[in-house]
C-alpha cells in the first residue's frame, strides 16, 4: 500500500523555476514555448528536470529518506534501506496520471502563462486530450498555483457546472 502524503513541491519548484518568482535560476526569468519544448519536449528531459528538482543530492525515499538506487532499464528506484520501489512522480501530482510528463509540462506552462486563464475546452484543443483529461488538468494545476502562486490567478478562473464537468 502507498501511504505516500500528496505532495506538491516538484511542481511548486518548477514553477517558480519556470518564472523564476523565489529563486536565483540558471534559465531565464520566463521561458517562451520555444525554449519550452527543448528544454521539456520529452517525457526522459521532463524526468530528468523533477529528478534534479526533487533530489539534489541524489535519489531519496519517500519512506525512510534513506538513499536509493536507480533500478536498471526503468524509471524507477529501489530503496537501499527498506527496498520500497518508487518513481520520480511518486507523492505528486504527476504519480498514476496515464498522461506523458511532457503534456503536463506543457499544460502547466499554458495555464501560468495565459494572461485571461485557459478554459479546459481550450486546453483540450491544444493538447489534443479528452475535455476529462484538459478538465482534471485545468484543477490540479490551479490548485497547485493557489498553493505556490496566487497572485498568477489573476485570470478568469472557470467553475464548470457539474453538467459540463466530464464532456
Ligand atoms: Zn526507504
Amino acid at each position: 500500500m502507498c501511504l505516500i502524503p500528496y505532495s506538491l513541491s516538484p511542481l511548486a519548484s518548477w514553477l517558480f523555476l519556470l518564472h523564476g518568482d523565489a529563486m536565483k535560476t540558471p534559465l531565464d526569468e520566463c521561458m517562451n514555448l520555444v525554449e519550452l519544448t527543448e528544454e521539456f519536449g520529452t517525457d526522459d528531459k521532463c524526468r530528468r528536470v523533477l529528478e534534479q528538482l526533487r533530489w539534489p543530492r541524489g535519489p531519496m525515499c519517500p519512506r525512510c529518506e534513506s538513499k536509493a538506487t536507480k533500478i536498471a532499464n526503468r524509471f524507477q528506484y529501489d530503496c537501499d534501506s527498506c527496498h520500497y520501489q518508487f518513481s520520480v512522480t511518486a507523492g505528486t501530482i504527476f504519480h498514476d496520471s496515464h498522461l506523458s510528463l511532457w503534456k503536463w509540462f506543457l499544460a502547466t506552462y499554458l495555464i501560468t502563462e495565459s494572461r485571461k486563464g485557459m478554459s479546459s475546452n481550450q486546453l483540450k484543443r491544444m493538447l489534443k486530450v479528452t475535455y476529462k483529461t484538459a478538465w482534471y488538468l485545468t484543477h490540479r494545476i490551479r490548485a497547485a498555483m493557489l498553493e505556490v502562486a496566487p497572485e498568477k490567478l489573476d485570470g478568469t478562473v472557470e467553475i464548470p457546472t457539474s453538467a459540463r464537468m466530464w464532456k
